[in-house]
């Protein structure tokens, strides 16, 4: 099979980057697993549907809307229902306004220290700094920093502050002092409205099935595993098949892309090793009970529980569980080895019952782990110019990286897409300003 001897374009990876690709271009392509979605498919297991760590839409982006609607993808739109659980109780979502489940001591600290904070003018060293200078220490030593610590699994004076953009918001000084006596759920932050496809059967994967849908060849069960630069082949399988290209168009992840490249220049080869990532440790539970919970998600800053996160995907639309059951899924971070599968498992099972999510007396039907080695980038002082110099050396040599992973951003789904689509639109325009480049 496979076009050998022609010189098409191609892309690589049918995660939502690359069907974007794909659907924009009608350029061929290749994914290594059997169905479309990567980070963003869906599991469907006896009745069960689970996303790969919580998955939810908050686009504004007029473009990616209209084309879910032309491709029949129907939304249903939910109001959050986001919540902290710190000190033993749970409160809306963000911690900056929700503080009066503290001690009267730690909420005049979080009072005081905002008070004194000047807010951030871009001048910050580090992430550490920036949340000081917005927040303030107590707010700071309370929630922000300990849950960045747990969820990214690096302190914050590691990490710049540029990737923060509206996920971690400053209210005003009224909204912290008002939080500091009552609960409120308010319209701060992410998220505030969000919305889920409506496909009962096929979870958040459906924006990637129907794209998939409208894409000219896919050719699944093609996993890459070495590409020859100078005669521009890519060789699947370990081997069994090959296919030429011109220019090729890749949604893996940098550190993946490079394994496959032979004499890498060792400048390359520092700067692929300089690229840090958490994992995620999926953890997804079914119950013979019908309703968990009506919350949507539960953040969870403390060190002393396993999840830096939970949600309740049976919330987000009909048919994810079977009937009179529910689901809790709980999202675990790590950085390099990879957890006990069975260790795991107890840990979270035990931390769900600490935190009044599940009892000893309910029923699991439905138990698996999922472990993605690749979760959110993480955004240190060398990721800017290692990326850089990772992204020319491809380009040199005809590889043009895009998504979450090949740009090595913090991209959403919806970004996802417009990665996929910016990148093949820029290449048409290059061969179109360049003919002789593709020879
Ligand atoms: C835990 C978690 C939660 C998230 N939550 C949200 C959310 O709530 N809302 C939101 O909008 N976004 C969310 N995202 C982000 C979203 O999942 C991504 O932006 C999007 O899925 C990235 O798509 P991609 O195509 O760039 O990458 P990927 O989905 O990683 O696609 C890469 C593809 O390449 C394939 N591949 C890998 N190696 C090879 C090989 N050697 N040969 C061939 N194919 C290969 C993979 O199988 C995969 O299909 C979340 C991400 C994570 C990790």
């Amino acid at each position: 099979m496979v076009e050998e001897g022609s010189r098409n374009n191609i892309i690589l990876g049918g995660g939502l980057a690359g069907l974007s690709a794909a659907y924009h271009s009608g350029i061929p392509l290749y994914e290594a697993l059997a169905k479309p979605g990567g980070t963003a498919a869906s599991l469907d297991e006896q009745g069960f549907v689970f996303d790969l760590g919580i998955h939810v839409l908050q686009s504004k982006n007029v473009y990616f809307l209209e084309l879910l609607d032309k491709l029949g993808v129907r939304l249903i739109t939910h109001s959050r229902s986001g919540w902290i659980y710190s000190n033993n109780s749970y409160f809306p979502y963000p911690f900056q306004v929700n503080t009066s489940h503290l001690s009267f001591i730690s909420r005049i600290r979080c009072i005081v220290g905002f008070l004194f904070s000047k807010g951030e003018n871009g001048t910050s060293a580090n992430y550490a700094e920036w949340i000081l200078k917005n927040f303030g220490k107590g707010f700071a030593d309370t929630f922000l920093t300990p849950y960045a610590k747990k969820f990214w699994g690096v302190s914050p004076e590691t990490m710049t502050f540029d990737w923060t953009g509206n996920r971690v918001p400053r209210p005003n000084f009224f909204e912290v002092l008002k939080g500091a006596f009552k609960d409120q759920e308010t319209k701060l932050g992410t998220h505030v409205v969000f919305q889920y496809p409506e496909n009962r059967k096929q979870g958040f994967g459906a924006i990637a099935h129907a794209i998939a849908k409208n894409v000219h060849t896919i050719h699944y069960g093609m996993r890459a595993t070495a590409i020859d630069p100078v005669s521009r082949t890519v060789f699947f399988n370990e081997g069994g098949e090959k296919a030429s290209y011109k220019k090729l168009i890749s949604t893996l992840p940098l550190p993946d892309l490079l394994s496959l490249l032979p004499d890498v220049p060792d400048n390359i080869s520092q700067a692929i090793k300089s690229l840090k990532c958490n994992s995620i440790a999926v953890i997804n539970i079914g119950v013979n009970t019908p309703s968990l919970s009506s919350k949507h998600w539960v953040h969870f800053p403390e060190p002393h529980i396993s999840f830096f996160r939970i949600s309740f995907p049976a919330n987000f639309t009909d048919g994810l569980a079977r009937p009179g059951t529910s689901t809790v899924q709980a999202e675990v971070s790590y950085l390099g080895k990879k957890p006990d599968p069975a260790n795991l498992f107890n840990a979270v099972k035990e931390d769900l019952i600490r935190v009044g999510i599940l009892s000893k007396d309910m029923e699991i039907v439905f138990e698996d782990i999922i472990f993605l080695p690749y979760g959110y980038v993480i955004y240190d002082h060398v990721r800017e110019e290692s990326v850089k110099r990772i992204h020319d050396y491809l380009r040199g040599i005809q590889i043009y990286p895009c998504g979450r992973y090949g740009t090595w951003e913090y991209l959403w789904s919806d970004q996802a897409v417009l990665s996929g689509k910016e990148t093949v639109e820029q290449l048409s325009l290059d061969e179109s300003s360049n003919n002789s480049s593709f020879d």
